[in-house]
């Protein structure tokens, strides 16, 4: 750290993603990214004509691609808001309704970058513990008086709570926004957009990332009632009002209008999911039930660590976390069918020298 970094920054552990190696023989199913490529339409769309207009700034008001969205999920455009990644529009959702006096609730295990958020604006955090079986207490959320967080699906776990659970939460705190971070709905989950029609403190984020394999893309969206997304856009205006740029807009209409091609994706993942979960269990492996493109898995004969490492030597990159309760499980990625046999080989050949 430099002499001149402010002090407010100075304790301030920074998130560390998931590995991307330059070197592309591994087989990679440590950031659930999608094993397909985007849409037809998505590489139609990223043509030189777009190429030749990055001369000219993108849409500030992000119009036909917040159209393209509120017409698929049946809201206003005005209830729609368009972010570089969902990543950028959680930390838009903490600036705006957390503050010094206003703190954060987030299950203790979840999404890593929430605790970032709230040390990066100097948010107070409720961590609440998961469940033994680490699932979700939707009571342990009923009259926070704070901001709450829930990844629904949730991460690393893969488990899930009803939308009329979330409800409840919702309900339960009228007076304090619910930011439901829905990144991995489209494998399984109950989306909870259309709630937000019905509940002002309701906002549900989603993402290009997982389920319309535009990781490397950036591109992410939030639905609410529209001063919630009023307050999103003031902030974006007063950051970065071209925080989408042409080829993430043009990408994101083309991927809406082809989601026939993304369907059929969800389709075979949920398949190979299935599939390796039952071949996991079979070999001893607790699997919690994931409804999410990953499972969170562990055996007796290896620890996390160990199983991480094995798995590496084999040349399959999966996700560790190093933290008390979880460190004997591994994140595993669904991939395509062949990815998971060669993942399945690997584990029973370390089974065998266990
Ligand atoms: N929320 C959750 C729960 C995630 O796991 C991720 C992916 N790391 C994100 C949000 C962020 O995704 P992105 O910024 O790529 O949209």
């Amino acid at each position: 750290m430099s002499k001149f970094m402010s002090e407010r920054f100075s304790k301030l552990i920074a998130y560390v993603p998931g590995e991307q190696p330059r070197d592309f023989s591994y087989i990679k199913l440590n950031t659930n990214e999608s094993p397909y490529p985007p849409a037809p339409a998505v590489f139609e769309a990223l043509n030189a004509g777009e190429i030749a207009n990055l001369r000219l700034y993108s849409d500030p008001e992000c119009g036909e691609l917040k159209r393209t969205l509120a017409d698929y999920l049946g809201v206003g455009s005005e209830n729609t808001f368009v972010g570089n990644g969902s990543d950028e529009i959680l930390s838009f959702a903490f600036m705006a309704f957390c503050d010094k006096n206003i703190p954060v609730s987030y299950p203790d295990i979840s999404y890593g970058f929430y605790s970032v958020y709230a040390d990066l604006y100097g948010i107070e955090k409720n961590e609440i513990p998961l469940r033994e079986d680490f699932s979700i207490a939707p009571e342990d959320y009923f009259d926070l008086g704070t901001t709450i967080f829930i990844a629904n699906p949730n991460a690393p776990t893969g488990l899930c709570l009803s939308a009329g659970e979330i409800e409840d939460i919702v309900k339960a705190n009228p007076d304090n926004v619910v930011v439901i971070d829905e990144a991995y709905v489209d494998f399984g989950g109950e989306s909870c957009v259309q709630l937000t029609k019905k509940y002002d403190n309701l906002l549900v984020i989603q993402t290009y990332s997982k389920s319309r394999s535009f990781a490397g893309g950036r591109l992410g969206f939030a639905v609410g009632c529209k001063p919630l997304i009023g307050d999103l856009e003031k902030l974006r205006y007063s950051t970065n009002p071209f925080n989408v740029d042409r080829l993430a807009l043009a990408a994101g209409v083309a991927a809406i209008n082809n989601q026939s091609y993304y369907d059929n994706n969800i389709f075979k993942i949920i398949h190979n999911r299935e599939y390796t979960t039952s071949e996991l269990r079979e070999l001893g492996f607790e699997v919690l039930d994931s409804k999410a493109n990953f499972l969170f898995a562990s055996t007796a004969k290896l620890s996390g660590a160990e199983l991480y490492a094995g798995l590496r030597e084999r040349g399959i990159l999966v996700r560790y976390f190093n933290r008390p309760r979880i460190d004997r499980f591994v994140r595993i990625t669904i991939g395509t069918r062949e990815q998971m046999d060669a993942l399945i080989s690997a584990v029973k050949e370390m089974l065998n020298n266990a």
